[in-house]
């Protein structure tokens, strides 16, 4: 990842794995560790949803049935988001190439960390996922359970169960990973700049593997 302070607010990372992987977790952890923002395209259209705007009117049924959001939609977010912004932790793009090369015109990125997790594995741990509906933090009742049942431990707010996390949403969802994404293992090989992360292991081991590939001292 070349020799720059990678211990700064003007690192940029991007976070590939498949659904499940513990993209999100990891990031909010990077996040706050080195000070950046944490943008994940996958709660903002959640939120737009929610919200029903324009775009989360255009995106619900995308979201719905596992499917990715048209390229164009989620690029002009994310050119939204990034816009004056030195530094990052991207989750959830890019997805698709058209995706990645977009980014690539935008900015010049320091570090891509990809999340690697068997099929079963991850499907078990979807299975378990709950999301609090007010600040939406992520928790999984098998890896990182919260301390009262049902509630945020950040807010109190309830938790619920994403609907995309259903069986047969999990499944539409993988098999579009498979198709779409994993390929940009590929891409980013090519750029140098992919440190592949061991996503099996407890939250905790798997984040001091991310650190170690984020200080480039391994
Ligand atoms: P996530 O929370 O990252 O699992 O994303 C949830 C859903 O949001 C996905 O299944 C897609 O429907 C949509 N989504 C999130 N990020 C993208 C993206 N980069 N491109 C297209 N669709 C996306």
């Amino acid at each position: 990842m070349g020799q720059k302070d990678v211990n700064s607010n003007a690192c940029k990372i991007i976070i590939l794995g498949p659904p499940g992987a513990g993209k999100g977790t990891q990031a909010e952890f990077i996040a706050q560790r080195l000070g950046l923002p944490h943008i994940a395209t996958g709660d903002i259209l959640r939120d737009e949803v929610k919200r029903k705007t324009k775009l989360g009117q255009k995106a619900k049924e995308y979201l719905e049935r596992g499917l990715l959001v048209p390229d164009d939609l989620v690029i002009a977010i994310v050119k939204e988001r990034l816009a004056g912004k030195d530094g990052f932790i991207l989750d959830g793009f890019p997805r698709t190439r058209e995706q990645a090369q977009a980014l690539e015109d935008l900015v010049n990125l320091d570090l891509v960390l990809n999340i690697k997790l068997s099929a079963a594995e991850l499907i078990r741990r979807l299975s378990a996922r709950r999301v609090c509906a007010d600040c939406g933090r992520n928790y999984n009742l098998l890896l990182r359970p919260p301390k009262q049942e049902g509630r945020c431990d950040l807010c109190g707010g309830r938790l619920f169960q994403r609907p995309d996390d259903q069986p047969e949403v999990i499944k539409q969802r993988y098999e579009v990973y498979e198709q779409q994404s994993a390929p940009l293992v590929q891409f980013y090989k090519e750029r140098s700049i992919l440190r592949e992360i061991d996503g099996e292991g407890a939250v905790e081991e798997v984040l001091q593997d991310v650190l170690k590939a984020v200080n480039n001292n391994d």
